[in-house]
């Protein structure tokens, strides 16, 4: 049999492709805004009020009137005292208010000063309601100390956009807002499978008896928790049964109640296998050989509803990932990654580089470009694991991110290259 020549893909023209095909997913959850870390926004937030609501203090002291205190050494008396919560009344020329951070400025107040520069004079009769004076050692600006109404979030105002992935900084601005709920994009239903008659569970054989040819399924485990990272609701098949038939009635079935199959293993080229002639049974499948290292197979395909459930249309994606375990990750991350969160509606789903010095040697360009599994060291540079294999997992968790290296680029120590951390792709 004749190995189909397949078509080189850039790994921005895959992207771009894969997300055309990434319809916003229908369906809108109204949800806790406790739970809205990870999720992605379904509409523009507006805020129905200022943030802060008025005028406020941000230090514990006295508020004043500037005009009461042009030289320093004055003694002024407390005329009311304003702890937050409370709401105190317009300030008499001539007095002070003593103030807590928090507490509105009352009226006519147009300063802050600050405790460490008061001195009561212990005149106090707190039991007679005399609330005593105060010198005052130091002359106020205009406005200091002040929180003005309306600076962090304007009546009116776009406070969290659609398509934007809450964090909890944005749970907690959802909330200044008086937010208890959030709409958001449903969560993804995922059915994930792996191929390959060679793998293994952990635990269904222990290692000493591992027969010869036979490896521990990881991909599984890194694959799942990286889609529930995003948001999705993952039914897990595991292992794909070895029958052409079964295969394709286990995907059948998976495609009615989900919205995208991804499988792992079993994509590269002339490879025997029962995942890509049942998805072109149930659908179209196109596969391609993207211009990256390491992650060159990867297949793309729609399976076709026998019935369309109410939300989600009458195709169910497929993706297929390569079967090495840092292919299958890093293909995760730079391609299933934008995917899913676009599926949710995300419109910053690209991960920032950042240009950082190489503290390591790359004499040997490759024709493709390359992710290559670095960690930041503390001098400032980045270090190579010295093991690029697409077998090797452990350079994914010795490091702490990746390179993103041009084809045919050899790097010199010292040279500026572009760092993407783990943080940015498994967020
Ligand atoms: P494949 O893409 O199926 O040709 O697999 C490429 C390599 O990845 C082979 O060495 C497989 O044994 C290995 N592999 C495939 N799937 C997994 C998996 N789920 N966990 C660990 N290794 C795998
Ligand atoms: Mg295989």
């Amino acid at each position: 049999m004749s190995i189909p020549r397949l078509p080189l893909k850039s790994l921005d023209d895959a992207l771009a492709e894969l997300l055309g095909h990434a319809t916003t997913l229908t369906g809108v959850e109204q949800i806790t805004t406790f739970d809205g870390d990870g999720r992605v926004l379904a509409q523009d937030m507006v805020s129905a009020l200022h943030v802060p609501p008025q005028d406020n203090s941000s230090m514990d002291g006295y508020a004043v009137r500037c005009a009461d205190v042009r030289v320093a050494g004055g003694v002024l008396p407390v005329s009311q005292r304003i702890p937050a919560g409370a709401s105190g009344q317009g300030l008499q020329a001539g007095t002070v208010a003593r103030i807590f951070t928090g507490a509105p400025i009352p009226a006519g107040a147009d300063a802050v000063i600050m405790q460490e520069e008061c001195e009561p004079l212990g005149d106090a009769k707190p039991d007679q309601g005399k609330l005593g004076s105060v010198r005052i050692k130091s002359v106020p600006q205009p406005g200091q100390w002040i929180r003005r109404a309306g600076e962090d979030v304007t009546r009116g105002a776009v406070v969290l956009s659609k398509g934007a992935r809450l964090t909890p900084a944005s749970q907690g601005l959802a909330a200044s807002i008086g937010l208890s709920t959030l709409p958001v994009v449903r969560r993804p239903l995922v059915a994930l499978f792996s191929t390959g008659d060679e793998l293994v569970m952990p635990g269904d054989i222990a290692p000493e008896h591992m027969p010869a040819g036979a490896i521990y399924n990881s991909n599984r485990f890194f694959l799942r928790s990286l889609l529930r990272r995003l948001g999705c609701e993952v039914t897990d098949f595991g292992i794909v049964p070895d029958r052409r038939d079964a295969t394709i009635d286990a995907l059948r079935e998976a495609a009615l109640q989900h919205d995208l199959i991804l499988t792992s293993g079993g994509v590269s080229v002339g490879e025997e296998d029962h995942i890509k002639p049942a998805v072109q049974t149930l659908g179209e499948l196109d596969l391609w050989q993207i211009a990256i290292k390491p992650g060159k197979p990867f297949a793309y395909g729609k399976i076709r509803r026998a019935a369309a459930p109410a939300a989600g249309g009458d195709m169910c994606h497929f993706i297929g990932l390569p079967g090495n375990p840092v292919s299958s990750f890093v293909t995760f991350l730079l391609l299933v990654r934008p995917f899913l969160l676009r599926l949710q509606g995300g419109q910053r789903v690209a991960p920032v580089a950042t240009a950082m010095p190489a503290h390591f040697d790359w004499p040997r360009a490759d024709k493709r470009r390359e992710f290559l599994r670095v960690r930041r060291n503390a001098a400032g540079g980045l270090d190579l694991f010295p093991n690029q294999s697409s077998g090797v997992l452990t350079s994914a968790v010795w490091g702490d991110g990746v390179v993103d290296n041009p084809a045919g680029r050899t790097i010199l120590r010292g040279d500026t290259v572009q760092f993407i951390s783990f943080v940015e792709l498994m967020g």
